[in-house]
């Protein structure tokens, strides 16, 4: 069977406590071989929740990053200090960071150039087949650096609406043409927006989708077991 991702983002929808027990419980998660699982914690808790997590499957990744090495940047955080910490995985370019921080698709893309030639893998969020940067990934994509690919539609995202697995498969089977028709192999695709348990098996087995990026469901134990259980 294909290899199958699910991915939690935790947002700052959690607090220290309830960040630290949600790492201790996921602890004790029995992972299928062909799922990763990775959770993207606040930045504040990263370490801790690494140190929880060191010895599973589970993979700690980062929500965002701001720029690539050491500098000047009050209140930035850089690839190099996540990487001081253990993480080497960074989302990118989600729509609350769009939409609510004002990245705009240049400074998004700036960053997904400066990634994909640092040697982080990256989760790149679009909203639309438009907003993927096809040329830009033809001319960064290497071997160091590993691209996912995660379709978002902004109305999906924490609303309680899901996208039809219809129009999921339509969006993502178009994405997959044109990195094919470029030559740009083995990039998974997952699907976020309004995960949960009743719905993950049939979109995580639908055409074109190689998993979920999961964010208020992936916040509490039995909705995340309830994901992961349903491949
Ligand atoms: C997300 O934050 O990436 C997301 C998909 O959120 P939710 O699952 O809550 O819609």
């Amino acid at each position: 069977m294909k290899q199958k991702y699910i991915v939690g983002n935790w947002k700052m929808t959690l607090n220290k406590k309830d960040s630290l027990k949600l790492a201790e419980d996921i602890r004790s998660i029995e992972k299928k071989d062909n799922v990763s699982i990775e959770i993207a914690p606040t930045y504040l808790y990263l370490q801790d929740i690494i140190e929880i997590l060191i010895d599973t499957d589970v993979s700690v990744i980062s929500q965002n990053f701001d720029y690539e090495s050491l500098g000047s940047f009050t209140g930035g955080i850089s690839l190099t200090q996540l990487e001081e910490i253990g993480l080497s995985k960074t989302i990118l370019g989600h729509s609350e960071r769009r939409s609510k921080f004002n990245e705009s698709n240049e400074m998004v893309d700036k960053k997904l150039e400066i990634v994909l030639n640092s040697n982080f893998d990256v989760i790149y969020c679009f909203d639309s087949y438009e907003q993927i940067p096809f040329d830009l990934i033809k001319n960064n994509l290497n071997s160091n650096s590993k691209l996912t690919l995660a379709y978002e539609p902004t109305w999906a995202i924490g609303t309680g609406e899901t996208a039809s697995v219809e129009h999921i498969v339509e969006i993502h089977s178009k994405v997959s043409s044109t990195l094919e028709s470029l030559n740009i192999k083995d990039i998974p695709i997952l699907y976020g927006g309004s995960v949960n348990p009743a719905n993950s098996n049939q979109i995580i087995h639908a055409n074109n989708v190689d998993g979920v990026l999961v964010g208020g469901a992936s916040t509490n134990f039995d909705q995340l077991t309830g994901i992961i259980n349903s491949i």
